[in-house]
């Protein structure tokens, strides 16, 4: 059986501080998250038809997971998928990457929020104001020219499951920001910003401009994901 692995962050705890502390990531990293792959791994133990997927296409094909295990491939593929997304769409500020997005990915923002300011605004708000836990995203639809919205989803649902490809994303679970800035979910998306990797953000963006089948299908391929 082909194991899920929890992904090592390519940076140390206390690198996005004062964005992130050091105790909320090594927390949300080295336990929480390692608590999604473990729950994958283990609720594939007894689905041997389903071993050599990746969670991503798990996550995008649960029609094909059997009834009794669905809800736990969801939260477990999901959570495992959303964090690996996370982390790698973060930079310590020292690593000296752009401060804000450039090129193709910095005209659709243009063209479809009206600027950047405007879609930092709508995705701080999208995400003070979602019920309970889930992320907030700026994604691409497959549909509609391949336009740019922001959307939250609750848990650990991700946009690919409903057609669109994920570009950035930020955590709006309480174990995400609590330690840190306690209840005040707005005040973490806002601080938040210095510790985008814009360079990461535009990849993704171009590889959205494929067919997304074939990101989604690939295993691991350009997304990641294993
Ligand atoms: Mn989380």
């Amino acid at each position: 059986m082909k194991k899920h692995l929890l992904p090592s962050l390519e940076y140390a705890h206390d690198a996005l501080e004062p964005c992130i502390d050091a105790r909320t990531l090594r927390l949300h990293h080295d336990v929480h998250h390692r608590a999604y792959v473990d729950g994958l791994n283990a609720a594939l133990e007894n689905l041997p038809g389903l071993q050599e997927r990746t969670a991503l296409w798990l996550l995008c094909h649960l029609d094909e997971v059997p009834e009794e295990s669905r809800l736990e491939v969801r939260h477990s593929a999901g959570g495992h998928v959303n964090h690996s997304l996370f982390w790698r769409c973060m930079q310590p500020a020292q690593a000296g990457g752009p401060r804000a997005p450039s090129g193709a990915l910095l005209d659709a923002i243009d063209r479809d929020f009206g600027g950047l300011p405007e879609m930092k605004a709508c995705f701080e708000e999208a995400g003070t104001k979602l019920f309970g836990s889930g992320w907030v995203w700026l994604a691409r639809d497959r549909q509609d020219a391949g336009r740019l919205s922001v959307l939250t989803t609750s848990g650990h649902d991700n946009p690919a499951m409903h057609g669109s490809f994920p570009v950035l994303l930020n955590d709006v679970w309480e174990h995400a920001y609590y330690l840190g800035h306690e209840n005040r979910r707005s005040e973490y998306l806002k601080a938040w910003w210095p510790a985008v990797d814009w360079e990461e953000a535009g990849r993704r963006f171009g590889v959205s401009g494929h067919d997304q089948e074939e990101v989604w299908e690939g295993e691991g391929g350009q997304l990641l994901v294993s």
